[in-house]
C-alpha cells in the first residue's frame, strides 16, 4: 500500500506550523487513498517526554496515523544495511561508495570560501529524476559543459553546506593520522555512484507539485555523522523506502534536501534490486509570525497547549483545528468531514501567518536581547 506521512523530529513541542503541515499531509495522503504513517525521528535532538506530548496534540485535532509509529533509534540496523549496501563499513573504502571525513564545519566553511580552490561542476548526464542514477558516461560529452535542460531552466538549487571533497581521496597514511586525530563522519562518494568523473557531482531533478521542478548538484553529503549518528538524508530514505512511502509532504525549509534525497533512494533501490522509486513531493510552505519570520516558541501562543491555556476562556483543540483547516482554504469540521472539499490545487503557495488575535505580536529585537 502507498503511503505518506508525517516525521516530526521529538526535540519539542509541536506549533501550529507543524500541526499545520500535518493537516496537509494526512489530507494529501487521504484524498489519494494512501495509508498515513507516523514517524518519529529521534535521532538527535530528543527532549524527554516530547514524543509523547506530539502524538497526543496530533490526535486532539483529528490526525490519525494507520500503524503504530515507527521511531528511528529502533531501525539502526536498516540504516547500517543502506552503508553496507553501498559498500561502506567494513568493506574497504577506496572501493566503496563511502569514504570517511575529518573535517569540521569550520574546515568545510574554509574550504568552501576559499577562492583559489576549482569548483566541483555538474556533469550534463548525470541524473534528471527520468535517468538512471548510474547513467553511462559519454566520451565525446566534454565534462565541464551543461547541456540545455528539456524543463524551463530549473533553479539549481545547492543545499545548504554542500561539501567540496577535501577528505575523497587521502591517501591511507593520512587517513590513520587524522583517524587518531578525531573520529570520522562517513560521506557518499556521489560522483563514483553515478559513474561520473572524479570532481563532477551528479545534478539530480526532482518535480514538486507546488514548487515545480528543483534541480540540485549532489554533493558527498554525510550518511553517518562523526558522533556515530545516522544522518537525517539516510535514514529518512532508507525509512520511507521501507516504509513504502511514495508521498512526501513536509515543510518547504526542506526542499533543497528533495534532490539528495531522491537520488539516494534511488541509488539504493537500484543497488538492493528495487524497482525506482517514484516519490511525490510536495513541500508546503511555512508558517510565520507577524515579523515575517519564521514561526518559533517565542511568537507567544504558538502551541496547542498555549491556545487552550489562553486566559480568556482558551480554545478547544476543535477550534484550533479550524483556524488551521481555515489557513488552507477548508470549511470547519473533523477532518475526515472536510476531506472531500480538499482541492491539492488550491493548497495556499505562501507562507500563513497566524490572526494576531491568536499568536500575539512578534517580539520586537530589543525584547528579544533580553
Ligand atoms: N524530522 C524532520 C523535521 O521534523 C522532517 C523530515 C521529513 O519530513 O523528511 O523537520
Amino acid at each position: 500500500m502507498p503511503a505518506g506521512r508525517y516525521a516530526p523530529s521529538p526535540s519539542g513541542t509541536l506549533h501550529l506550523g507543524n500541526l499545520r503541515t500535518a493537516i496537509l499531509a494526512w489530507l494529501f495522503a487521504r484524498q489519494t487513498d494512501r495509508d498515513f504513517l507516523l514517524r518519529i525521528e529521534d535521532l538527535d535532538r530528543v527532549r524527554s517526554g516530547a514524543e509523547a506530548e506530539q502524538l497526543t496534540d496530533l490526535s486532539a485535532i483529528g490526525v490519525t496515523w494507520d500503524s503504530a509509529p515507527v521511531r528511528q533509534s529502533e531501525r539502526l540496523p536498516l540504516y547500517e544495511d543502506a552503508l553496507t549496501t553501498l559498500g561502506g563499513l567494513g568493506s574497504t573504502v577506496e572501493d566503496g561508495l563511502v569514504y570517511e571525513c575529518f573535517c569540521s564545519r569550520k574546515d568545510i566553511a574554509e574550504a568552501t570560501s576559499a577562492p583559489h580552490l576549482p569548483s566541483a561542476t555538474p556533469h550534463p548526464s548525470s541524473s534528471t529524476a527520468d535517468m538512471p542514477v548510474t547513467p553511462p558516461v559519454s566520451p565525446a560529452s566534454p565534462p565541464d559543459s551543461i547541456l540545455p535542460s528539456q524543463d524551463p531552466a530549473p533553479a539549481l538549487v545547492l543545499p545548504p553546506g554542500s561539501y567540496p571533497g577535501t577528505c575523497r581521496n587521502l591517501s591511507g597514511s593520512e587517513r590513520e593520522r587524522r583517524r587518531a586525530e578525531r573520529p570520522a563522519a562517513l560521506r557518499i562518494n556521489a560522483a563514483r555512484a553515478a559513474g561520473l568523473p572524479e570532481g563532477h557531482p551528479p545534478v539530480h531533478r526532482v518535480t514538486d507539485r507546488l514548487n515545480g521542478t528543483v534541480q540540485a548538484a549532489v554533493d558527498d553529503f554525510v550518511l553517518r555523522r562523526n558522533d556515530g549518528a545516522f544522518a537525517y538524508n539516510l535514514a529518512v530514505v532508507v525509512d520511507d523506502l521501507a516504509q513504502g512511502v511514495d508521498q512526501v509532504v513536509r515543510g518547504d525549509d526542506l526542499l533543497s534536501s528533495a534532490p539528495r534525497q531522491d537520488w539516494l533512494a534511488r541509488l539504493l533501490a537500484e543497488r538492493n534490486g528495487l524497482p525506482v522509486p517514484h516519490t511525490e513531493y510536495i513541500h508546503v510552505p511555512l508558517v510565520l509570525n507577524t515579523a515575517g519570520q519564521r514561526l518559533a516558541k517565542r511568537d507567544g501562543a504558538v502551541t496547542l497547549a498555549d491556545l487552550t491555556a489562553l486566559p480568556r476562556g482558551g480554545w478547544s483543540p476543535a477550534r484550533v483545528r479550524d483556524l488551521l483547516l481555515d489557513s488552507i482554504g477548508l470549511p470547519a469540521g473533523p477532518l475526515d468531514q472536510v476531506l472531500g472539499r480538499f482541492d491539492s490545487e488550491t493548497v495556499p503557495r505562501a507562507p500563513w501567518t497566524p490572526p494576531q488575535a491568536v499568536i500575539g505580536p512578534a517580539e520586537t529585537p530589543e525584547e528579544k536581547i533580553r
